[in-house]
């Protein structure tokens, strides 16, 4: 894009999202829905569709020409991951079906050499995508599920974390970026914590990858993995991002076929990572379609996205500040992209139902948060979060709108 003109790259951006003029009960369509999906943009659209009809076929094992194309198409995608994350090597991206497949995949496999006694330290700002395949595991192999507490302003308590921290410290896995509060975490912090006592870790980036680069080889971190439904990507993809030797040293945790390397009626040996992981036919479209996503979002750059989002975020702020009886919940000093809130005495679904009415899709409920919403005694939040295609009008009508919203509850 040539042009530094705040609203010429504006009307550029939201040409790329034909969903973005769609209309929701008569009324323009306000999406503010990111955390939970991104709308995706033509030329990942037109990536699945051209291999569809282009060069469809299935994956590594056919000799044929379309065979061949289609495999070089998925690997390519995974080497644009590789690159898009500073991975050392496609080899280190395991494709999976989201961001919750691949932690799953990690408590199951890597998650076997836990012995009891070993503790799995995880956040309480957790989605359940980061909890319950941990609950899991710790109760197969009788290990210890630790949650490391947060403040009241949703930060992570980090002395409380050096506290917890210790040898029998096996795995610390959490959100860069809580899908609630908009926390960040101190990533790069947390890991080097971890790391001074042996601990493994996993980073859930399924609410930073769509934000800013995340660089894998300077954080320095075992797993990090993302859905690419939530970076303008299609759903049914994701990735796992694995360090060499730990993937080398996992056992498979599906079977079938594409992840062997040779088999008997009896006995079977595996093939290398990442197919050791990937049984079965891939998403293979969906995998193109996230190579796509990842061209996009680099052809506008990071500092454009980011200088956006930013600014979008402030005014979200500011409006939300301007509504009387209006809580923020969740006001951790580093936040972005998603505000959580409640109005005065209203039900977040009530909120959620007439702010629908009036065309603007915010999500309300739990977050798949419960132990956080248990925890501050919420019955859920209104949830607005933004993403680089909203524009600062859809901020105020959300403003009017929530205005609006307590006269009609009979709160304003
Ligand atoms: N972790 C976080 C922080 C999330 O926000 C989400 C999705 N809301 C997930 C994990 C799970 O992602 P998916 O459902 O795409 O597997």
């Amino acid at each position: 894009m040539q042009t530094s003109d705040p609203l010429l790259i504006e009307q550029h951006i939201r040409k790329d999202f034909p969903s973005l003029e769609l209309q929701v009960h008569g009324r323009p369509l306000v999406y503010l829905d990111n955390a939970a999906s991104t709308f995706k943009p033509l030329p990942v659209l037109d990536a699945e569709r051209s291999f569809y009809i282009e060069k469809y076929a299935n994956v590594h094992r056919g000799v044929h020409h379309l065979s061949q194309e289609a495999t070089r198409c998925y690997e390519e995608a995974r080497a644009k991951v590789a690159a898009f994350l500073g991975a050392p090597e496609s080899d280190n991206i395991v494709f999976t079906k989201g961001c919750t497949e691949a932690i799953n995949l990690v408590a199951q496999s890597w998650g076997r050499r836990l012995e009891p006694g070993d503790e799995v330290l995880v956040t309480a700002m957790e989605h359940h995508a980061n909890l319950v395949p941990w609950q899991m595991i710790c109760a197969q192999q009788g290990a210890i599920l630790r949650i490391v507490p947060i403040d009241e302003k949703g930060q992570t308590d980090l002395e409380a974390l050096e506290s917890m921290l210790n040898p029998r410290s096996k795995m610390l896995a959490f959100c860069s970026i809580s899908n609630v509060l908009g926390s960040h975490n101190p990533v790069q912090t947390m890991i080097r914590m971890a790391k001074a006592v042996g601990c493994t870790v996993l980073v859930d980036a399924a609410q930073a990858v769509a934000h800013g680069p995340i660089r894998v080889t300077e954080l320095d971190v075992d797993f990090l993995c993302f859905s690419a439904h939530k970076m303008y990507g299609p759903t049914g993809i994701g990735i796992l991002y694995g360090r060499r030797e730990l993937l080398h040293s996992m056992p498979p945790w599906q079977g079938g076929g594409d992840m062997i390397r040779e088999v008997d009626y009896q006995v079977t040996s595996y093939a290398e990572p990442p197919l050791r992981f990937e049984a079965g036919t891939p998403p293979i479209a969906q995998a193109i379609g996230l190579g796509a996503a990842v061209d996009y979002l680099q052809s506008w750059g990071w500092e454009i996205i980011m200088d956006r989002e930013k600014a979008l975020y402030q005014h979200l702020q500011v409006v939300l500040d301007s509504i009387p009886d209006l809580r923020k919940i969740g006001e951790a000093t580093d936040r972005s992209s998603a505000q959580s809130f409640l109005l005065g005495q209203a039900h977040p679904y009530d909120v959620g139902l007439l702010l629908d009415s009036m065309g603007i899709a915010v999500r309300t409920g739990h977050h798949c948060a419960q132990p956080l919403m248990k925890r501050w005694n919420l019955p859920g939040t209104v949830r607005a979060s933004v993403c680089f295609y909203n524009t600062f009008n859809e901020l105020d009508y959300l403003g009017q709108s929530l205005l609006k919203t307590q006269r009609m509850l009979g709160h304003g």
